[in-house]
């Protein structure tokens, strides 16, 4: 049988930039291309993609195979198919979500999306990959059963087991055990919520924290979550039809998400249960629930853009709530309370996953990865998706389980990672890095360009400027310009 390698190009060691090399003899697959938000210490980017000239070296890249469509698996692909133009695979919401991203910026790769049903089997080049639905925050994730060279590999993607999830559609468990049944040699595995213990509870159990505070709101309610979120977005409409109120929409992300979600059937709203936008204008405020993206306070999104008054028809006053139902991302925490105190101030009421159980994670805390490794029983388990304290947990976990180190350890990007008949051991690194975007081009690869703004925000800038004749004697100035 082959020997496999595994190559990381982003992840491992960060939430965001999800991308897996997988090769055999030559041939490589690319699990997931994700990117990462820009941050304050990014001044000017927008966004990071993985540096992904680790494909340019020999060897034929096959296809992409993409297990769902958060933009921490989808966010790179454009940027990969200016250069590699191979076939990308994915469920139909994963590239509905796609789709709109490359129709802004390279609209020609369309065609290379090939849409596959949950159960499928696609095959490229020696690799032959099963999607397998599992249950994670967006309509339409996947986790991966890839075949090559002889091996078995099980790639989970983003999940958590939701007994109860609210498009009724569960984690194909059936399928898990097959491949179990069958023999899989490595298991990658969402390592998120890791260090989190117990099982992550359900989705619905937010639909009955809307349905429990909506009918106490004497205002406007306002629900600020990730568009992308179609469970929760379906579940915050039913609890406010409970509550006597139409929704509309605002952002968009959100109406076009939404969009693409209902053309699908993932998104079910009963007939008078949305109103668009202009209609919503002179509801009344109690008669109205307002969802809209903005939840990590994101400048330029809809809640940031209200909670300044810069949308006319669309104003917080006394009386209304604000709910936040998404996780406070680490290192948007500073943004997040900023905007919670904006909407203190037009006095709103505001809830958030602090004070409130309007979020669940949809990732895989301890006991969901120990029931993911008992179902598919790999030979090797290789944590995947996290910091290095969630890789870690995750590692604790297999431990606990009887994986030995041989069996089981944490990696980071650029670790090459070999799986043969001895099990999985790291076997040498290659280099691997981001790059910068900055509207919708790569700039600035390397930290360099970012010292330099770094440097220049702190410190301003001095410029002497003069006019010279060619003996070198000064015509006019010198004068001196000072910014910062
Ligand atoms: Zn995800």
């Amino acid at each position: 049988m082959t020997a496999v390698r595994l190559v990381p190009l982003g992840g491992l060691g960060e939430i965001g930039l999800n991308c897996l090399v997988v090769e055999a003899g030559g041939e490589r697959l690319l699990v997931d291309c994700g990117l990462l938000f820009a941050q304050d210490h990014h001044p000017g980017v927008d966004y990071l993609v993985p540096d992904l000239s680790y494909l340019d070296t020999p060897g034929r890249l096959r296809a992409v195979v993409v297990t769902h469509g958060h933009e921490d698996h989808i966010g790179g692909i454009p940027h990969l198919l200016a250069r590699h133009r191979v076939p990308v695979y994915g469920t139909a919401m994963t590239l509905g979500l796609l789709r709109e991203r490359l129709a802004e910026r390279a609209p020609t790769a369309t065609s290379l999306l090939q849409s596959v049903a949950p159960g499928a089997v696609v095959e490229a080049g020696p690799f032959r990959v099963e999607f397998i639905r599992i249950t994670h925050s967006t309509a339409g994730a996947c986790a991966l059963g890839i075949e090559v060279g002889g091996r078995r590999i099980v790639h989970t993607g983003d999940f958590k087991f939701d007994p109860t999830p609210v498009d009724g559609l569960p984690t194909d468990e059936a399928a898990l055990t097959r491949w179990g049944d069958a023999g899989v040699d490595l298991l990658c595995c969402d390592s998120t919520n890791a260090h989190r213990p117990g099982p992550t509870p359900s989705e619905r159990i937010v639909g009955q924290a809307f349905r429990d505070l909506l009918p106490r709101v004497e205002g406007r309610a306002w629900v600020a979550t990730f568009a992308s979120n179609v469970h929760r977005v379906q579940q915050v409409i039913e609890a406010s039809r409970a509550a006597g109120r139409r929704v509309t929409l605002l952002g968009r992300a959100m109406v076009r998400t939404a969009r693409i979600a209902r053309s699908l059937g993932h998104l079910k709203p009963a007939p008078g249960d949305l109103v668009p936008e202009p209609r919503s204008r002179g509801f009344p405020r109690d008669a109205l629930t307002v969802i809209l993206t903005g939840s990590q306070a994101e400048p330029g999104s809809a809640l940031w853009r209200v909670t300044r008054g810069l949308e006319p028809h669309h104003r917080i006053v006394p009386g209304d709530h604000v709910f936040l139902s998404s996780r406070l991302i680490p290192g948007n925490e500073r943004e997040i309370y900023r905007l919670i105190d904006r909407c203190i101030r037009l006095g709103a009421r505001v809830h958030y996953e602090e004070v409130s159980e309007i979020h669940v994670s949809g990732h895989a805390s301890a006991a969901d990865a120990r029931r993911m490794v008992e179902l598919t029983r790999p030979r090797c388990v290789l944590p995947v998706h996290g910091e290095l304290r969630h890789l870690q947990a995750l590692t604790d976990v297999t431990r606990e389980m009887g994986y030995g180190p041989d069996r089981a350890f944490r990696a980071e990007n650029g670790q090459v990672i070999v799986l043969d008949d001895g099990g999985i051991r790291p076997e040498g690194t290659v280099p691997t890095g981001r790059c910068y975007v900055e509207a919708g081009a790569e700039a600035g690869e390397g930290d360099a360009a970012l010292a330099d703004r770094r440097r220049l925000g702190r410190s301003g800038l001095a410029l002497v400027v003069a006019a010279v004749d060619p003996a070198g004697a000064i015509v006019w100035g010198p004068r001196v310009e000072l910014r910062g």
